[in-house]
């Protein structure tokens, strides 16, 4: 049931995995189970069909044509934004601007805000279980700016304590940048009461949704946020596409971050005047054939039913964590309630390299390493962890691979 105690579609599994080519394929002569969707997505037939026919049959550059095909292309390019659009509940299209990936979004606020915001001792709030993409760009405004990066702590399962939130904003905090999800510990952070916090102190509020917007319907209206990042390859979606919303009042705020075409107004010798939001931060030619694509992709999500999707993953979700609890010499990091279907483990007396290695001889492709969450793994007082993740097209008998790789890995290791 969803939380309108509506019945929840079920997800037809076998149907929707043989919409992936890939997912026939096998490793090392094995049945792939691909579990490493954290950091990027298989993709389903009909986002390698749009930008297929696309290339085959509309392709040309946007905007600034005149003719049959740059009319197609530039339809099915804006159709794409209006997709994105409705996906995160955005008032206007004109509210999403396409960027090549979830760090590219972020750098474009935090160069932007930098430039008409952020002065010495300006404050910036990040919390530890961000991802290097919401932190080194903040760093950056730290070197360029003298802005002082704040961090809040989080449980050891990640969640967000809102009254440490709180107490972290002074009369110089600008911005919180928080991951609306952690992709290692998978707590969903409250978004929706961390922006009034935000907002009621006068700052502005930023969600790394790269994790979240994949797991469960995402309203940016109803979040009230100034900004939120997707990024489009663990969205289904090709690589070198993302996507920023941004609040029309922020987007209105913020100066160009890259310069060229389409981004003006009129340019002469001596000066330039910019074009409105979204076109001012979209210098150049876009991604024409990465944007129809995750226009596909996010579609195919909301056809599929995002609730369906998720409640799916949550079923993988228990199953893995209950199956890894009975495993002794396995420790699991995070299980905070709602958590997303990444779990991040380390194995006792093996590297996670060493884990991964041997899983991925199994045929179950796993991640190892810091998860560009370095301060994270600090805090959590490890250097690296291995991180099983589950989408839409895994299965049960997946979870199980998993965990026979798992006991194999530890009569090899110890
Ligand atoms: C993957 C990820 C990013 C980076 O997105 P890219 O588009 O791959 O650059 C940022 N934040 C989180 C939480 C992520 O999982």
């Amino acid at each position: 049931m969803s939380a309108d105690g509506a019945q929840i579609p079920t997800l037809d599994v076998a149907s929707l995995r043989a919409e992936f080519p890939i997912l026939a394929r096998d490793a090392y002569g094995k049945p792939l189970v691909y579990l490493d969707n954290a950091a990027s997505a298989q993709k389903p037939r009909a986002v390698i069909d749009a930008m297929k026919n696309a290339m085959e049959h509309s392709y040309a550059n946007v905007h600034r044509g005149l003719h049959l095909l740059s009319n197609e292309a530039t339809t099915a390019f804006e159709d794409a934004r209006k997709t994105a659009a409705e996906f995160l509940n955005a008032p206007s299209a004109d509210d999403i601007i396409f960027t090549s990936g979830g760090t590219d979004a972020i750098n474009l606020v935090a160069y932007a805000l930098g430039v008409s915001e952020i002065s010495e001792g300006d404050e910036i709030i990040l919390t530890l279980a961000e991802h290097h993409s919401n932190i080194v760009p903040w760093h950056l405004l730290r070197e360029r700016k003298g802005a002082v990066l704040k961090w809040l702590d989080i449980s050891d399962d990640g969640e967000i304590d809102l009254d440490a939130f709180r107490a972290m904003f002074t009369p110089r905090t600008k911005l919180a940048a928080v991951s609306h999800m952690s992709n290692v510990l998978g707590a969903p952070a409250p978004a929706k009461e961390m922006a009034k916090i935000a907002h009621d102190h006068g700052a502005k509020i930023l969600f790394d949704g790269c994790q979240a917007g994949v797991h469960g319907s995402v309203d940016v209206a109803d979040i009230d946020c100034d900004f939120y990042a997707m990024t489009g390859h663990k969205l289904y979606g090709p690589t070198g596409i993302g996507v920023l919303y941004g609040r029309r009042d922020a987007l209105y705020d913020l100066p160009p971050f890259r310069g060229g075409g389409e981004m003006i107004d009129a340019v002469t010798t001596e000066a330039v005047t910019y074009n409105d939001p979204p076109h001012r931060f979209e210098a150049g030619t876009p991604p024409i054939l990465e944007a129809i694509g995750l226009g596909a992709a996010l579609q195919w999500m909301t056809d599929k039913g995002l609730d369906a999707i998720a409640a799916h993953e949550a079923t993988l979700t228990t199953h893995a964590l209950e199956e890894l609890s009975k495993l002794n010499f396995v420790r699991v990091y995070g299980r905070a309630p709602g958590k997303a279907p990444i779990i991040a483990f380390t194995v006792e007396g093996a590297h996670p390299h060493d884990v991964s290695a041997i899983l991925d001889r199994t045929g179950v492709a796993v991640r190892a390493g810091h998860h560009c969450a370095q301060p994270l793994m600090k805090r959590l007082g490890v250097t690296a962890t291995a991180r099983a993740s589950f989408a839409a097209y895994n299965t049960h008998e997946d979870v199980e691979a998993l965990i026979r790789g798992l006991h194999k890995t530890h009569e090899m290791l110890s």
